[in-house]
């Protein structure tokens, strides 16, 4: 059988290397075609070592040139730069899992869709800044998006195409992060080491972030709108804390369709991979038996405002998520660096939202001036709250 060619966005991420762990257990069904990182060259060695790319791109340059000082593998290419990521995929592939944080992977998501390829989509953000104009991208070209995101994933599993009309809400669920149950005064003084630990998920510093503040389910929110073709009225938030039933479709003969599964990203990723088909994944499976306790309840939208903001930057359209998520980016990138406090994200993003001139997106060129422009504006706040 011809083996199905991947490439990774984001290598060494969380989610670029549970993807390379799900392919470890699929040796004769998948290749790997490129690797790209941003910084980390020494684990790109290792990567480059034991899958043997055709190809590999470094966005930072100090790692590019370390990489290549210390690169034992004399037939891999070795590009560097931003502007070189997307050249990645000038070598025929197949599948591209998207696993860059932030919006630094719109354009390879761009690129991937025009070519027409499956997309294995973890970064979220591009939907969230590009949302109307990929879609169309994608449609134009024939590509198909596969989604990551665990919550997504499960929705894709137990949505019906076919009786879409029939369905009332899709559910998003949500851990509810490290700080659930708490109240504002309790998080005065978090630092990003608090911040970062996430009960149920090991994942990246950002969307760990994300998780603390719930604008990872805002963002979810917002992809689930572009994914699923959903109305905001159609979209309910759960926090269900236990981290096992990864999201739901509630149909209206009163039937509740969900996936369950143990809170490994190596699920989802092997869905995507595998699809059409099922393919193994290298984790446990849920012992429901072991399982005494599901339980759900609303999000505190007083202590944690960030899932609203993003809910209404939808509502209001047009550039406000792409304002929404730059600013986030920044505001987080500021806390990790213990220069605003936790508190201060949630506020930097809806000073941001509120200065901006909410405007139409057209094209990507205008989706990146206003991730500028955002980020600009954010880091203008960010100087005043310190
Ligand atoms: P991570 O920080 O662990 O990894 C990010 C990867 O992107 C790294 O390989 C890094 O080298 C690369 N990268 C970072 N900045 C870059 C830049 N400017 N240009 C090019 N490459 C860059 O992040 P992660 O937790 O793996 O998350 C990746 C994406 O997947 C995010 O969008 C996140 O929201 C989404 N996601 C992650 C999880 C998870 O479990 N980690 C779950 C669902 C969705
Ligand atoms: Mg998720």
């Amino acid at each position: 059988m011809k083996k199905k060619k991947v490439t990774i966005f984001g290598s060494t991420g969380s989610v670029g290397q549970s993807t390379l762990s799900v392919l470890d257990s699929h040796k004769n069904l998948f290749e790997i075609v490129g690797l790209t990182i941003n910084s980390n060259y020494k684990e790109l060695i290792k990567q480059v070592n034991k899958y043997k790319p055709k190809v590999v791109c470094i966005v930072d340059n100090d790692a590019y040139i370390k990489f290549k000082n210390e690169n034992n593998s004399p037939d891999v290419i070795i590009l560097c730069g931003e502007n070189c990521l997307v050249d990645v995929l000038e070598f025929q592939t197949d599948f591209v899992m998207a696993a860059i944080v932030g919006s630094a992977g719109l354009l390879p998501v761009i690129e991937a869709a025009k070519l027409g390829l499956d997309i294995g989509l973890a970064n979220k953000e591009s939907l969230v800044c590009a949302g109307n104009i990929l879609k169309l991208i994608i449609k134009k070209y024939n590509s198909k998006i596969l989604p990551i995101d665990s919550e997504h994933n499960a929705i894709f599993q137990v949505f019906e195409n076919s009786n879409k009309g029939e369905i009332n809400k899709i559910i998003l669920t949500a851990s509810g992060g490290p700080f659930l149950n708490k109240k504002e005064n309790d998080l005065i003084n978090i630092t990003p080491e608090q911040a970062i630990l996430h009960p149920n998920w090991e994942m990246g510093k950002k969307i760990s972030v994300d998780s603390a503040t719930l604008m990872n389910k805002g963002l979810e929110f917002i992809e689930a709108h572009y994914l699923f073709d959903m109305t905001i009225e159609k979209i309910d938030v759960l926090i269900h804390p236990q981290s096992i039933i990864h999201s739901c479709v509630s149909y209206s003969d009163g039937s509740i369709l969900a996936q369950m599964g143990t809170p490994d990203m190596r699920t989802p990723i092997a869905f995507a991979l595998g699809y059409p088909d099922r393919i193994s994944a290298p984790t446990e499976s849920l012992n429901l038996a072991q399982i005494n306790n599901l339980s759900f309840s609303k999000p505190d939208n007083v202590t944690f405002p960030a899932l609203n903001l993003a809910i209404n930057s939808l509502k209001t359209g047009g550039s406000a998520p792409t304002v929404l998520n730059a600013a986030n980016e920044i505001a987080v990138g500021s806390f990790l660096d213990k220069k605003i406090s936790f508190l201060s994200i949630s506020k930097i993003v809806d000073l941001t939202l509120n200065k901006s001139s909410i405007c139409e997106l057209n094209t990507i060129e205008d989706v990146m001036e206003i991730d500028k422009q955002a980020r600009i504006d954010a880091n203008e706040f960010i100087q005043k709250e310190k």
